[in-house]
């Protein structure tokens, strides 16, 4: 099936990212949250985003307009009733993903494929909950979306050849470049990665450093363009201690436990760079 029209769940830090680049690839998006102040939020990085392109000559007005235009945010889910793929990246949490997915089941023509953008749960429990759980796949995008080139593509149990061909396809009409794993906890991305953010948040914890003094020794000893924990911050706690909490349940190995200091911080709503608090501040 030739995909044409896509139905976004979620205008957060990511679902706005994949519709603006799904946009851009020439897609009619449908982008879909619960309230009309989130779309007004998602819509207005997106626009932000496009206008930085102008300036630096990136793009043209002209461009711009078109990519907006094909941006449709509405409440109403049944809106994309005729999308041949729907893009989930609603909250970490395995209860609201699964209602996603039962209602994306109901709304959605026969044949849609439904993905997921999820960090870390397997792809097969959410599949499970559907009628077509041979066209539910895992799609998922590093933040900010139209920065990063990687696209994890993550097969459930009954995933067919054919979908995972087509995710493949569009992924790179996304300008992204597709890479493929399998459905374990966290996949690649997050099973490596987490740790050490979490391990980062545990030298905060015992006192063996600052988070600045964390993130220098990252940055100038390992390369990395950017310390853990202004990564955690620019992820988000709660993403990163729901990650944590997949690793810990799906491998039962205590290596995983998240630090007592990412779940103090979350409890306070401290989730990083989009609440304006979290290891750093940000006005
Ligand atoms: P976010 O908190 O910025 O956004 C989540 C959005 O989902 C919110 O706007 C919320 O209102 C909306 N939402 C919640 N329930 C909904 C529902 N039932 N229907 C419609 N909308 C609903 O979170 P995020 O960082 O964008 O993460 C979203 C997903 O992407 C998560 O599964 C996360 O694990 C994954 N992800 C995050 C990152 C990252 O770096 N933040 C990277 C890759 C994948």
């Amino acid at each position: 099936m030739e995909i044409r029209k896509v139905l976004v769940i979620g205008a957060g830090q990511m679902g706005a990212g994949i519709a603006q680049v799904a946009a851009q690839a020439g897609l009619e998006v449908v982008l879909n949250d619960l309230k009309p102040e989130f779309l007004e939020r998602g819509m207005g990085t997106i626009t932000k985003n496009l206008s930085r392109d102008v300036e630096k000559g990136r793009k043209t007005e002209e461009e711009k307009a078109a990519i907006l235009a094909r941006l449709h945010p509405t409440t109403n889910m049944g809106d994309a009733h005729d999308a041949q793929l729907a893009i989930e990246a609603a909250t970490e949490n395995m209860e609201i993903k699964k209602n996603i997915f039962r209602q994306m089941d109901e709304v959605l023509q026969e044949g849609a494929i439904l993905a997921t953008n999820t960090s870390s749960l397997p792809i097969t429990e959410i599949a499970a909950v559907t009628s077509r759980p041979e066209l539910v796949i895992g799609m998922h995008f590093m933040n900010p979306v139209p920065v990063m080139k990687l696209v994890e593509i993550i097969r459930g149990l009954a995933t067919t050849d054919e979908v995972y061909k087509t995710i493949e396809v569009l992924s790179k009409q996304m300008g992204k470049v597709p890479v493929e794993v399998n459905d374990f906890p966290g996949f690649v991305s997050n099973r490596v990665l987490m740790p050490m953010i979490n391990e980062a948040i545990y030298c905060v914890f015992e006192g063996v450093a600052t988070p600045e003094a964390v993130d220098e020794v990252m940055k100038l000893g390992m390369n990395h363009p950017m310390g853990p924990l202004t990564l955690a911050d620019f992820i988000g706690l709660d993403t990163c201690l729901a990650i944590m909490e997949v690793l810990y349940e799906g491998f039962g190995d205590s290596k995983y436990r998240p630090c007592p200091l990412l779940r103090k911080y979350v409890k306070a709503g401290w989730l990083g760079k989009k609440t304006g608090r979290g290891f750093y501040t940000y006005s």
